[in-house]
């Protein structure tokens, strides 16, 4: 069975792009942390680190216990994101990417005249990533029949490795696994397989299809009975792509700083929905369409996010600053959609998550716009006039 799908996981990150940007961390133990505190824990850590048992979640003063030397460096989210976006670009440049599923992961759809060539492609991403990134940026890369098994792969060759599994090996490579390495199966699912006497992947893929019903539901279990066995399932939920609005301006709102404050609330209501509907958005495109009939868009990935202040500042930057001309409509796209994004390691940005999710509890309980961004008022003030943000149809990038 062939490869259609590759998936890419960036090798400790975080830690990477640090030793990537200062030469003297290079083959050094570092961690990462949030905050300068020996209280805090390493969010990422080098290989070199990792050698001495540092991991994620290490306490600090725990970490520089186990590994003399360590170098403790602050987080630069910034810095990671820029470094994501040329991440982007360089792979791109490879193959076009199906999804990004995160700051340091992504897949790859292959077509079928593409499927023979996997590992050469597979070499040529992480290729990119060293030659126009940087050379310390190292990519694990895995293929497999379906994006289950693709990611099942990149698990298992790390740093820079690169796994494919074909239906034919299929037995061999999922066997030696641990029911945790499996994409889907945390600690309490193994214990429920426990109880319903799996205890082992080899166990899990002979098990009949009404038993994996059982452990997981009847949708669940059934992708995973298919997973396992290679089939190339459609994605859940394919059909929500986006949340986009979109409105005409009236004549009082057109002047480009209005219309900025239009497009501000257009993002406020999308992400709301976003959020209801348990997605982050990984982009965010923003169209607007002038009086004399010319266009402005422009298109940023983000670290996948559901936090309206985050985006907010995504819009100012996509923004055109020194427009002039009236607007006629703008449109935002909240794309590259993201489901069960959990809290933020960062604390901005765990504050500006947190902050959404307060205001959507006030909004819900008194009524939507209870709360809102102070700006936003300044475009309802103008002449009276009602801005009516029902659900447009929507517009797709
Ligand atoms: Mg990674």
């Amino acid at each position: 069975m062939e490869i259609r799908y590759l998936f890419l996981d960036m090798n400790a990150y975080f830690a990477s792009v640090e030793q990537q940007d200062d030469e003297d961390l290079r083959g050094k133990p570092v961690c990462v942390v949030p905050v300068e505190a020996e209280t805090t824990v390493c969010i990422a850590a080098s290989y070199e680190a990792r050698r001495c048992g540092v991991k994620t979640g290490t306490p600090v003063y725990q970490a520089r216990g186990l590994c003399p030397g360590l170098f403790v460096v602050q987080a630069r989210p910034r810095r990671y994101v820029e470094v994501h976006r040329a991440i982007l670009k360089a792979v791109e440049s490879v193959l076009p990417i199906e999804e990004v599923r995160s700051i340091d992961e992504m897949r790859f759809r292959l077509l079928k005249n593409e499927r023979p060539h996997a590992r050469a492609l597979a070499l040529a991403l992480k290729r990119a990533i060293r030659a126009r990134v940087g050379e310390h940026l190292l990519a694990s890369v895995g293929g497999g029949p379906n994006r289950f098994l693709a990611k099942v792969a990149t698990e298992l060759e790390k740093p820079d490795g690169l796994v494919l599994i074909t239906k034919e090996d299929l037995p061999k490579i999922l066997w030696k696994l641990r029911l945790t390495d499996l994409y889907g199966i945390g600690r309490r699912m193994e214990r429920r397989l426990n109880r319903l006497g799996i205890f082992t992947v080899r166990q899990l893929t002979e098990a009949p299809l009404p038993l994996l019903k059982r452990a997981w539901g009847s949708v669940l279990g059934e992708r995973m009975y298919k997973n396992l066995r290679g089939e190339d399932l459609p994605e859940i939920e394919t059909h929500r792509r986006t949340f986009a609005h979109s409105h005409v301006l009236a004549p009082e709102l057109r002047a480009p700083e209005k219309a900025r404050l239009v497009a501000v609330r257009l993002l406020v209501k999308a992400a709301a929905r976003m959020r209801k509907a348990g997605y982050a958005a990984g982009s965010l495109f923003l169209h607007l369409r002038f009086l004399e009939g010319e266009d402005h868009a422009a298109f940023t990935h983000l670290t996948p996010t559901f936090a309206t202040r985050t985006l907010v500042f995504a819009l100012r930057r996509l923004w055109p600053e020194h427009e002039r001309r009236p607007v006629l409509k703008a449109s935002v796209v909240l794309g590259h959609l993201v489901q069960g994004a959990g809290l933020s390691l960062f604390p901005a940005e765990r504050k500006n998550q947190l902050l959404a999710y307060a205001l959507d509890r006030i909004n819900r309980r008194y009524g939507p716009d209870t709360v809102r961004p102070a700006a936003l008022d300044l475009v309802g003030e103008v002449g009276e006039y009602r801005i009516a943000f029902d659900r447009l149809p929507d517009f797709s990038v």
